[in-house]
C-alpha cells in the first residue's frame, strides 16, 4: 500500500522536474568525480596517434557515460526527419486548399522573420550598452587566440564552403535532387520541408479517393513516430544525466570562462529579454498566462539545452505544443517543423553580439550601417544555420566577414560557446513555440 502509493507519487513527478533532476544530478556527478584524488588523477591516452592527457575522471566518463547521452541524442535526431515527413505532408493535407496553406505559410515565416529582427536588435542594444570586448585585456586576448585559432579554424573553412557559392545559392539548395540524400542528413532538415510541402500539395490536387489511403498512411506513420517519442522521455531524465556528466569533465578552464564573463552576460542578458519578449506577445495576442506558456513548452527547453540541438529537441517540441500549450495539431505540424530550421532567434541574438564582442576586443569602431548590415546578415545566417550543436558559430564567420571584421577572431569567443549554444537553442525553441501559438490564434486553431 505504502509502496503504491509512493509509486504513483513518483509517477506524478512532472517531466521537467524529471528533466532537471537529471541535468543537476549529472552536473553534481561529474564534479564530485573530479574533485576526488582518483578522478583529478591525470593519465595519458592515445587517440588518433596522438597522446592525450585527461583526468582519470574524465576518461571514465567519455567512456562509460557519455555513450549514453549519445544514444539518446540519437534517437531523437532518429525520428526527426519521419516526424517532418509525416507530419507536415498530413498538415499539408489537412488544409485542403492551396490558398489556405500560402496564408499559412506566409503567416508563418512573416512571424518568424520579425522575431529574429527584434532578437538581433535586442543583441545590438546589449552589446553596446555593456561593451564586453573593451573588458578584455591585450593578455587575455593573445592567450585566447593561441589556444583557440586551431578550432576557429575548422569553423572558419566550414564556412568557407558557403560564402564561396553565388548570391542564389541557398535559394537553389532548397530544391533536393534526391529525396533519399536529403533524408539521409539531418544538415537537409529545409528540403525535407520542401519535399514534404510539396507531396502535400500533391494530395491536395488528387480526387480524394486516390489520396484518402495515403493520407491514412501517413496519419498511422505519425501516431507510431508519436508513441517513439514518448517512449525516448520516458529515459529522458538519464540521457540527460549522461549529457551533463560529460559536459562537465570536458568544459575549458574556469579562469577562461571568468575572462569572457562580460561577453556572456551580455547574450545572457539578451536572451533572457527576448523569452521576456515571447511571454508578452504570447500573453497580448492569445491570453496565456505565462506561467501557462513556460510551464507547457518546459521539458522542451531542457532537452534543447541539454541537447543543444533545435532538431534532436524538435519532436518533444511538437508533442508539448499540441499537448500542452493546445495548438492545433494542423497548426502545429506546419510550423514548427519550419520554425526548427529556419527561426532561430537565440542564435542570430547571439551573433549580433559575437560579432560585435570581437570587433571591440580588436578595438574596431563599428559605424551605425555596419551595425545595420549585421542585423541584415544575422538574420539570414540564422536562417541558413543548421538546427546542430555549434551550426550557429560557423554562420557567424559570414556575419564576421560581411562587417569587415576578422574572422580569427572567433577564437575568443570559443572557451564559453557551448554553454552559450546551449542557452540559444533553448531560446530557439521557445520562439518556435511562441510563434505557433500565435499563427494557431490567427487560424482559431488555438484551444
Ligand atoms: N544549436 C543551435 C540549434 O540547434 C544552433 C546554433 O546556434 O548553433 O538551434
Amino acid at each position: 500500500m505504502e509502496d503504491n502509493k509512493k509509486q504513483s507519487k513518483k509517477k506524478k513527478l512532472a517531466l521537467h522536474w524529471r528533466i532537471l533532476l537529471g541535468m543537476l544530478a549529472g552536473v553534481v556527478f561529474s564534479l564530485v568525480l573530479v574533485a576526488t584524488p582518483w578522478g583529478s588523477e591525470k593519465i595519458t591516452i592515445l587517440q588518433g596517434g596522438k597522446e592525450l592527457e585527461l583526468s582519470n575522471a574524465n576518461h571514465f566518463v567519455r567512456n562509460w557515460i557519455k555513450p549514453f547521452g549519445n544514444m539518446f541524442i540519437n534517437s531523437l535526431k532518429l525520428i526527426a526527419v519521419p516526424l517532418i515527413l509525416a507530419s507536415l505532408i498530413k498538415g499539408v493535407a489537412d488544409l485542403k486548399d492551396i490558398s489556405k496553406l500560402s496564408k499559412m505559410g506566409l503567416r508563418t515565416v512573416g512571424t518568424y522573420v520579425g522575431t529574429t529582427l527584434v532578437a538581433v536588435s535586442i543583441g545590438l542594444i546589449m552589446v553596446n550598452l555593456i561593451q564586453p570586448g573593451t573588458t578584455i585585456s591585450e593578455d587575455t586576448r593573445e592567450e585566447l587566440m593561441s589556444n583557440f585559432s586551431a578550432d576557429a579554424g575548422s569553423k572558419i573553412s566550414a564556412a568557407e564552403e558557403q560564402r564561396e557559392s553565388g548570391p542564389l545559392r541557398a535559394l537553389e539548395d532548397l530544391i533536393p535532387n534526391n529525396i533519399f540524400f536529403a533524408a539521409s542528413d539531418n544538415g537537409n532538415m529545409l528540403q525535407v520541408i520542401v519535399f514534404a510541402i510539396f507531396f502535400g500539395i500533391g494530395l491536395i490536387l488528387i480526387p480524394e479517393e486516390k489520396s484518402k489511403p495515403v493520407l491514412a498512411f501517413f496519419d498511422g506513420f505519425n501516431e507510431v513516430i508519436l508513441k517513439l517519442i514518448d517512449l525516448i522521455m520516458m529515459v529522458s531524465p538519464y540521457g540527460v544525466f549522461a549529457l551533463l556528466a560529460a559536459l562537465v569533465v570536458e568544459a575549458p578552464s574556469q579562469d577562461l570562462f571568468f575572462a569572457l564573463l562580460w561577453y556572456a552576460v551580455s547574450v545572457i542578458a539578451g536572451l533572457v529579454l527576448m523569452v521576456g519578449f515571447y511571454v508578452m506577445l504570447v500573453r497580448i495576442f492569445t491570453k496565456k498566462t505565462p506561467n501557462f506558456f513556460l510551464k507547457g513548452i518546459s521539458p522542451a527547453q531542457l532537452l534543447a539545452f541539454s541537447t543543444s540541438s533545435s532538431a534532436a529537441t524538435l519532436p518533444v517540441t511538437m508533442e508539448r505544443v499540441e499537448e500542452n500549450l493546445g495548438v492545433d495539431k494542423d497548426v502545429t505540424s506546419f510550423v514548427l517543423p519550419i520554425g526548427a530550421t529556419i527561426n532561430m532567434d537565440g542564435t542570430s541574438l547571439y551573433q549580433a553580439v559575437a560579432a560585435v564582442f570581437i570587433a571591440q576586443a580588436f578595438g574596431m569602431d563599428l559605424s551605425f550601417a555596419a551595425q545595420l548590415g549585421i542585423i541584415a546578415t544575422a538574420t539570414l545566417a540564422s536562417i541558413g544555420s543548421a538546427a546542430v550543436p555549434g551550426a550557429g558559430m560557423v554562420m557567424l564567420v559570414i556575419v564576421l566577414a560581411q562587417a569587415g571584421i576578422p574572422e580569427a577572431g572567433l577564437a575568443l569567443i570559443f572557451a564559453v560557446d557551448r554553454p552559450l549554444d546551449m542557452l540559444r537553442t533553448s531560446v530557439n525553441v521557445t520562439g518556435d513555440a511562441a510563434v505557433s501559438m500565435l499563427v494557431g490564434k490567427s487560424f482559431g486553431k488555438l484551444n
